[in-house]
């Protein structure tokens, strides 16, 4: 947070701000559009997460994920050359912020049942088609064509006129962001945003009860891994974060109500099955 604010003033007088590179990029190119007032011109150099069309600006306090304010560019500028000209996992992991919609849509329908939560099928419907159309373009972000990446920035599109619709993230963003934000606070390093979603989103989608099988054929279709060991994980850190994650999410108000907030913590020996549930299908 306060780099951010160190950047935000050491700007001297500009036309516009100009984001160039990942998703911590964007977020902080939108923070300093936000305190300055500048036009914002955000330039992706990978799809690694979908900051660049967010409206949420992300910012870490102390290793934990806060929403400041919002910013939405007024030009996003997408090449698709300068996108392959970077490294190919990093623009695959992108597919961790829309494959969040599969845990995240079952979360919207418990908070729903439970608590009276407003929920919109048809919005839900959306969601579900936007996830299925990138399930079915495998082989084209496999070779990052252009075919594979326009999937993927149209589906950032998608996802964020969905969530304007709802009036929060709700389409898209749930338990399995939830565990990675936990993950971010209790380890206080950086990962690759998608990366750690889509782990993430298996972890929450096996605890939910559904069948994880069509992310996994996915990811291995676009030879994308999100073992532990790729995303930057040691197994005791994600056996922390999943002892934790229950304590974590109610600790945060800001949160949407997910799958954590409405179970019970979960006991060692659910953590250790689920930890060799997922060295096994991420191998
Ligand atoms: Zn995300």
């Amino acid at each position: 947070m306060e780099s951010c604010e160190d950047a935000a003033e050491s700007f001297v007088e500009a036309s516009a701000v100009f984001g160039l590179g990942g998703g911590q990029a964007m977020d902080m190119a939108k923070y300093v559009h936000w305190k300055r007032k500048n036009p914002l011109v955000l330039i992706p150099t990978v799809l690694s997460a979908d900051a660049a069309y967010t409206k949420a600006i992300a910012v870490r306090v102390d290793g934990k994920v806060t929403y400041v304010g919002s910013a939405l560019a007024d030009h996003l500028l997408i090449d698709f050359d300068v996108l392959r000209a970077g490294p190919p996992e990093l623009n695959k992991a992108g597919a961790g912020d829309i494959l969040s919609i599969f845990t995240a849509l079952a979360d919207w329908e418990e908070a729903h049942k439970r608590l009276g939560e407003f929920h919109d099928s048809q919005i839900a419907k959306a969601a579900g088609e936007l996830l299925a159309g990138l399930l079915a373009g495998a082989r084209e972000l496999a070779t990052l064509s252009d075919e594979g990446l326009r999937l993927l920035s149209e589906s950032f599109l998608g996802e964020v006129r969905l969530g304007e619709m709802v009036g929060n993230s709700r389409p898209e963003e749930g338990s399995e962001h939830h565990l990675a934000y936990c993950i971010e606070s209790i380890t206080h390093r950086p990962f690759i945003h998608g990366q750690l979603v889509e782990l993430c989103t298996l972890i929450a989608a096996r605890l939910q009860g559904q069948d994880a099988t069509p992310i996994l054929r996915f990811l291995n279709q676009v030879e994308a891994s999100c073992h532990p060991d790729t995303v930057g994980l040691s197994r005791d850190e994600l056996r922390t974060a999943l002892l934790r994650v229950g304590q974590y999410v109610r600790s945060d108000p800001s949160l949407l109500p997910g799958h954590f907030h409405f179970r019970p913590p979960l006991a060692e020996r659910e953590v250790e099955a689920l930890l060799a549930w997922v060295y096994e299908v991420t191998e």
